[in-house]
């Protein structure tokens, strides 16, 4: 299981290294800032959505190499989800971070997701790797953080 952790790890690096899709989406139709007073991570999540998709997902903030690696990991996971498609994808990484149960990982079909799963034996760091998560959900909520464009 070593190698995996190896792997999961690389992963993580390398999304903090390069962050995909970071910097503002203009435009944007929803958006939501996030907070983890335990680290210290701040997060603003935007989104775009079009005809019930999301279109594109980008963040900015400043945050630890796990808050930063997970909100990367999440632009490329939602993109293209309708906002169901976003809700089943937001709860299986939140099960996978904090469900009770070891989950079962497959890295070809979960993706880079699979490596956030490592982050679980680092219980004080679990925060960090779902601060993008729940800031998505607040930004597609009907919450006054929510703004749009249009
Ligand atoms: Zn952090």
């Amino acid at each position: 299981m070593d190698d995996l952790s190896d792997l999961y790890q690389d992963i993580i690096l390398g999304h903090n290294k390069r962050p995909h899709h970071y910097g503002e989406l203009n435009p944007h139709t929803h958006e939501a800032e996030g907070y983890n007073p335990l680290c210290g991570d701040r997060l603003c999540i935007q989104v775009r959505e079009k005809d019930g998709s999301l279109e594109a997902a980008g963040f900015t903030g400043e945050g630890c190499a796990i808050s930063k690696a997970s909100a990367s990991i999440m632009t490329d996971a939602v993109k293209g989800l309708d906002r169901e498609g976003v809700a089943k994808k937001i709860g299986e990484v939140l099960e996978l971070l904090t469900g009770r149960e070891e989950p079962v990982v497959d890295l070809m079909e979960q993706g880079d997701i699979a490596a956030l799963a490592g982050v679980r034996k680092f219980p004080p760091r679990v925060k960090c790797a779902t601060l993008a998560w729940h800031t998505l959900a607040a930004a597609l909520s009907e919450e006054p953080r929510s703004v749009s464009t249009e």
